[in-house]
C-alpha cells in the first residue's frame, strides 16, 4: 500500500552535476517536470543542457548569484515557463527575475499540485533551500552555509533525494581562520578584497569592522547594503540589521585606506569590472596585496594574477564545509545523495554516502528502490 503513496521521481542534472558547471536540476515528481536553478558558467556565458528539457512547468530558483539565474536569458528555449524567487532575489536581480512569481524565503505554496517548501540557506540575500514534493520528494540545498554572520539560515526538511552543494569537497577549515589572517593583513597595510556584493561582501564588512579595521565599500556594495536594510523581509539574523548598519556607516573612502591601512572590498569578484578592476592594477604595480576569495575561473585575469605570484587566493567560506555536509545528510535523512558543484575527481574523496552511481538520469521508484 505504501508503494501507492510514495510517488515516483526522477532527478536528471542538465549541468552541475560532475563537474564546477551553472546550477540546473530537471525534478520529474507527480507528472510534474521542474528546474531548480537556470544558471550560466559566469566566465564564459556556457548555459545547461536545456536541449534535454522538454515541457518544464515551473523554474524554482535558489538565489540570484549569475550560475544559478544566468541562463534565464535562454527561458524562450524551454517555452518560457513560470519562474519562482523570493521577494529579496527578485529585488536585486536582472529584468527576468524582476517579474518572477513570489517563492516564500520560509514557507510553502503548491505548483500544479506539488507542495513547494522553503527556507533560508545562509549564503546570500535572499537565498532558500527547496523541498520539491514532501519527504517522499527532494531536498535542494541551493548553495548553503551554516558559518554566515548576515543571512538567516533555517534547518533543512528531510527528503527522499538529496541535492548538495559540495563546493568546497573535503575541505574542513573554519571561516574563523580566514577572517584572522586576513584581519592581520589588513592592519598592517591596504588590503584589497574583490568581492560579491550580493553575499559574501557584505557579511566581510561586518568581520573587518567588529575587528576595528577600517573599511570602505564599493557603490554596489554600499546600494546592496541599503536594499537590504531597508528591506523587511526576514532575510537578516537577528542583530544582522543593527550589526551591517554600523559597518557601512562606518565605511571610508578608499583613498583613505589605501593611504594607510584597512580593507577594500569592492565587486566584482574576480576583478575583471568595477572598481575592484580599477584598484587590482594600481595594487599590483605598488606591490600591495590583493586578495581573491572565491576560485577565479583559470583563464580570467584573476587566475593569471594568482599563477603569477602577484595576487593570492585564500577561500572565504561561503559554501559548506566536509562537516556541514555531513550533518546536512544527518538532517535529511536520504536515500540517495547527489553532491553538485564538484569535479568528477572530487566526488570520489568524499565519503561513501556521497557517491551517486553514474548519474544521468537516476530514478526513485515507489517503492523506494533505485533504477536507471
Ligand atoms: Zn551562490
Amino acid at each position: 500500500m505504501l508503494g501507492l503513496l510514495i510517488p515516483s521521481l526522477s532527478v536528471r542534472p542538465l549541468a552541475g552535476y560532475g563537474e564546477k558547471s551553472p546550477a540546473c536540476f530537471l525534478v520529474e515528481i507527480e507528472g510534474r517536470r521542474f528546474l531548480l536553478d537556470l544558471g550560466e558558467e559566469p566566465a564564459t556565458g556556457r548555459l545547461p543542457e536545456l536541449s534535454e528539457a522538454g515541457h518544464i512547468d515551473a523554474v524554482l530558483i535558489s538565489h540570484g548569484h549569475a550560475d544559478h539565474v544566468g541562463g534565464l536569458r535562454a527561458l524562450d528555449s524551454i517555452g518560457n515557463p513560470p519562474v519562482y524567487a523570493s521577494a529579496m532575489v527578485r529585488a536585486l536581480g536582472d529584468a527576468p527575475l524582476r517579474s518572477a512569481r513570489d517563492l516564500p524565503v520560509r514557507g510553502r505554496i503548491t505548483i500544479g499540485g506539488v507542495e513547494i517548501e522553503t527556507g533560508q540557506s545562509g549564503h546570500a540575500p535572499g537565498a532558500v533551500w527547496i523541498r520539491v514534493g514532501g519527504p517522499a520528494g527532494v531536498l535542494y540545498s541551493g548553495d548553503f552555509s551554516r558559518e554566515g554572520t548576515l543571512f538567516a539560515f533555517d534547518v533543512p526538511l528531510p527528503a527522499r533525494y538529496l541535492i548538495v552543494d559540495a563546493s568546497y569537497g573535503t575541505y574542513d577549515e573554519p571561516l574563523e581562520r580566514t577572517v584572522d589572517m586576513l584581519a592581520r593583513m589588513a592592519r598592517s597595510g591596504p588590503l584589497l578584497l574583490p568581492t560579491q556584493p550580493n553575499g559574501r561582501g557584505l557579511e566581510m564588512a561586518v568581520h573587518f569592522h567588529e575587528r576595528n579595521i577600517p573599511i570602505a565599500l564599493c557603490d554596489n556594495h554600499i546600494a546592496i547594503a541599503r536594499r537590504v536594510l531597508e528591506s523587511d523581509q526576514g532575510v537578516l539574523n537577528d542583530n544582522a540589521t543593527d550589526r551591517l548598519s554600523a559597518a557601512v556607516a562606518a565605511a571610508v573612502d578608499y583613498a583613505r585606506v589605501e593611504s594607510s591601512y584597512g580593507a577594500i572590498l569592492a565587486a566584482d569578484g574576480s576583478a575583471a569590472s568595477g572598481l575592484s578592476e580599477t584598484l587590482q592594477a594600481t595594487f599590483l604595480e605598488r606591490r600591495l596585496p590583493v586578495i581573491f576569495t572565491s576560485t577565479p575561473a583559470e583563464k580570467s585575469g584573476a587566475g593569471e594574477a594568482i599563477a603569477s605570484g602577484h595576487a593570492h587566493f585564500s577561500r572565504w567560506n561561503v559554501h559548506p564545509r566536509l562537516r556541514d555536509l555531513r550533518w546536512l545528510v544527518e538532517c535529511v535523512q536520504p536515500d540517495i545523495t547527489m553532491p553538485a558543484f564538484l569535479r568528477k575527481g572530487e566526488i570520489e574523496k568524499l565519503p561513501r554516502d556521497f557517491i551517486v552511481p553514474a548519474v544521468t538520469d537516476l530514478k526513485l521508484s515507489p517503492d523506494g528502490s533505485r533504477d536507471r
